[in-house]
């Protein structure tokens, strides 16, 4: 028999051991579950409206920019790998094979990414540059071996992401395009998530295997790791060339097109618990949460007429807020007290808390409670959907800030190795001049016990005239920023 879960509030501070407030965070708010299948995590229906939040706010965004929803194979035949050299390299360790049946059989891959099986269609469905730009996304869920332990949200064998592979004529267009998603990712991070996010490049060495170019947003979480939450890559022409990708210019010659392709996946979930979280559980940013406001009502059993005033008055704000479409959700079971109730929506990251007892009854008004800072104040009943909406906004806001304010106390610069060695163990992200070369990347991460280069960040990578690399003293190529990751 499988253990049931403890939803009893949380057992240890965020402060404390993040780890493990994270995963109790997230089993005891009901976002997501272990499964028995190794490697693999169940995403619970809070965790799932949490997705669709995000989901029904990008493809809003896809739209406008003229992208369209399609869905490709979850199987990848071997030879497609095998066509770019580079990209067969990179995903060699994690892809999954199909078990063959036969030996006349090709093997099949469970995708770990959908370059391959994507452009071979393209390259029939492409002809001429009316064809172009090609722009293409698809939801769906993606499978790397690698991955043993599960951490939830963060990394398991298989998971949901979208994933946007575009074609285009010239490497100007791609460039563009491929900044432009980037940029879209950062406003859906801060806009939606209330999470900051900073956009850069990434180094050669962390780049997409096949990409000439990545782009990525990094979340800076409160533990001092980064989040790699999506990245955008210009692909140049090396897939077009591996899958015969053709179209006739209006030169009437026959050309390779350009590409790009780009992604983010179920892990901005775990941005936003890490990020807003704290010691009574989950708080939701109210523009994803799926209920904004719940009412509560505070009655006593043995005062029958009370009671009685007190439901009628609680199923009045539910009714007002309904019509003024404010997702609220009023929690009538009498078997819980109230005090029991608070716990319960503040582990599930509810915005706002609304009490309404007996003596708020005879004033007509109610109390609001708001998650993220317990602040109240009494409105009138009739006064409640002009006020929440407000107060809404100001919580969506003040998330933000307070995020923000957090992420930019944690960057810091550093002149020379030492510094860089000292900041990353007091779980900074350092920004340093560097050479740019892989092997002083790696002689670095060997002795800082794991940091890696998270990104160079957009128009603050020049380096200064003169500057050599903080670690091997060779010229400086470009400031790129230091951290522990996820
Ligand atoms: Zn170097």
């Amino acid at each position: 028999m499988p253990e049931k879960i403890n939803t009893k509030g949380l057992t240890v501070k965020k402060d404390e051991d993040m780890p493990e407030w994270y995963t109790q965070v997230i089993l005891k708010s009901e976002l997501a579950d272990y499964s028995a299948v190794k490697g693999c995590a169940v995403i619970r229906p809070l965790g799932y409206d949490l997705w669709q939040s995000i989901m029904d706010y990008f493809n809003i965004r896809l739209k406008a920019l003229g992208v369209r929803n399609a869905y490709f194979p979850l199987f990848i035949p071997e030879s497609f790998f095998a066509k770019e050299a580079d990209h067969v390299e990179g995903f060699a360790p994690e892809v999954a094979w199909v078990e063959q049946k036969s030996k006349d059989e090709e093997r099949l891959a469970l995708r770990p990414t959908s370059e391959t099986v994507m452009y071979d269609s393209y390259a029939k469905w492409i002809r001429s540059h009316r064809d172009l730009p090609l722009l293409i996304n698809q939801w769906c869920n993606i499978v790397r071996w690698e991955v043993k332990d599960v951490k939830l949200f963060l990394r398991s064998r298989e998971f949901l992401w979208q994933e946007g592979h575009c074609v285009f004529e010239t490497e100007h267009e791609t460039d563009e395009h491929v900044l432009t998603i980037i940029k879209e990712y950062q406003k859906l991070s801060e806009e939606l998530l209330a999470v900051p996010a900073t956009i850069g490049l990434k180094s050669e060495k962390e780049t997409f295997a096949g990409a000439k170019r990545t782009y990525t947003i990094e979340q800076f979480m409160p533990d001092g790791k980064a989040l790699q939450a999506g990245t955008s890559h210009n692909l140049g022409q090396g897939f077009a060339k591996a899958f015969n990708i053709t179209y006739k210019g209006k030169d009437e010659q026959e050309h390779e097109p350009w590409q790009a392709s780009w992604g983010f996946s179920t892990r901005l979930l775990g941005a936003i618990i890490m990020t807003h979280g704290d010691d009574k559980g989950l708080v939701l940013p109210p523009r994803i949460a799926p209920i904004k406001a719940v009412i509560i009502p505070i009655t006593k059993a043995s005062d029958k007429s009370s009671t009685e005033k007190v439901l009628a008055a609680a199923k009045k704000i539910h009714d007002e807020l309904g019509k003024a479409g404010i997702a609220a959700h009023l929690d009538d079971r009498d078997e819980h007290s109230p005090g029991f109730k608070y716990n319960e929506w503040e582990l599930k990251g509810v915005p706002i808390r609304i009490e309404v007892g007996p003596k708020d009854v005879a004033q007509d008004a109610c109390v609001l409670v708001k998650r993220n800072d317990g602040k109240k104040q009494s409105v009138k009943i009739t006064e409640a959907k002009k006020v929440i909406p407000l107060l809404l906004d100001a919580m969506q806001q003040e998330l933000l800030a307070a995020a923000r304010k957090r992420a930019q106390a944690m960057m810091v610069l550093a002149n020379d190795y030492e510094s860089l060695r000292r900041l990353l163990k007091e779980k900074k992200f350092v920004l340093v001049h560097h050479c740019g070369g892989e092997e002083c990347e790696d002689d670095i991460k060997a002795d800082t016990e794991g940091a890696t280069t998270r990104c160079r960040p957009l128009g603050e990578d020049e380096p200064d005239p003169g500057a050599i690399c903080v670690r091997c003293g060779k010229p400086a190529k470009y400031k790129i920023i230091f951290g522990r990751n996820y």
